[in-house]
């Protein structure tokens, strides 16, 4: 699903250049619930961001579904966020003066494919899938963390994407709701297929996972 050959990313910082990635090659495959594991500062986030077209490589290769990301223009990257690839942040990243339903429809305003009726029905399962029914019509501050990760899961289910990649999905959660979190995002690899690649920390989260690979230095190390 994702082939990635001699990525390089490098950051420049005022007059300091900050190299990220170095020459990296990967694979994921569908199905995967794969953890990426590193030190602070490994390169995880830049990987992931580069996967979400959020930011572009200096070099190398980046296949999704066999398709080239570098031929993408500017809305077909939109598109592509829209529909095939979500994400899913540490910090949830949900707009405060929207409530759990409006938060959760964002990815579908711009879908000019979808129905409203479709658009309502597939808002409807993933507010189901996550558990917050209850709560559709709060706003995030009338939430616990859990319950605004529930929704951050929702927003990105509703495109029913291929992939899913998290940043730290489970590192401001404690430790019971992390594995509430932990047992949503499982049943949906293997219920629904989706794809999953993971950056984090999280004794709870990587003990759980089928597939680990290590970062080191902006170059993956092993793949079992
Ligand atoms: P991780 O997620 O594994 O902690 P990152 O991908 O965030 O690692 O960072 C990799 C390297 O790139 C680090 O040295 C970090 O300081 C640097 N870096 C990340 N984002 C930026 C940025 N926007 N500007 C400058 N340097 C950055
Ligand atoms: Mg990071």
């Amino acid at each position: 699903m994702i082939q990635i050959e001699n990525l390089y990313k490098t950051y420049q910082l005022g007059e300091t250049k900050v190299p990220a990635l170095r020459g990296l090659n990967f694979r994921v495959q569908k199905g995967d619930f794969r953890a990426l594991l590193g030190a602070s500062g490994s390169g995880k986030s830049t990987l992931l961001h580069l996967l979400a077209t959020l930011d572009t490589p200096d070099q190398g290769r980046l296949l999704f579904m066999g398709q080239d990301l570098a031929t993408l223009n500017e809305d077909q990257k939109s598109d592509l966020r829209n529909s095939k690839i979500s994400m899913i942040f540490q910090n949830f990243n949900l707009i405060p003066a929207l409530n759990v339903k409006q938060n959760i429809e964002l990815p579908l305003i711009l879908r000019s494919d979808l129905s409203d009726e479709e658009k309502e029905q597939r808002i409807r399962i993933a507010i189901n899938d996550v558990g917050l029914n209850e709560h559709m019509n709060h706003k995030p501050d009338q939430l616990s963390g859990g319950q605004r990760q529930r929704v951050a899961i929702a927003r990105a289910l509703v495109p029913q994407p291929e992939l899913i990649l998290a940043d730290e999905p489970t590192a401001n959660l404690d430790s019971a709701t992390a594995h509430q979190v932990i047992d949503l995002l499982l049943d949906l690899n293997q219920k629904r297929n989706i794809t999953f690649l993971f950056a984090t920390h999280d004794e709870k989260l990587i003990q759980r996972v089928k597939n680990l690979s290590w970062i080191v230095d902006g170059v993956i190390k092993t793949t079992p």
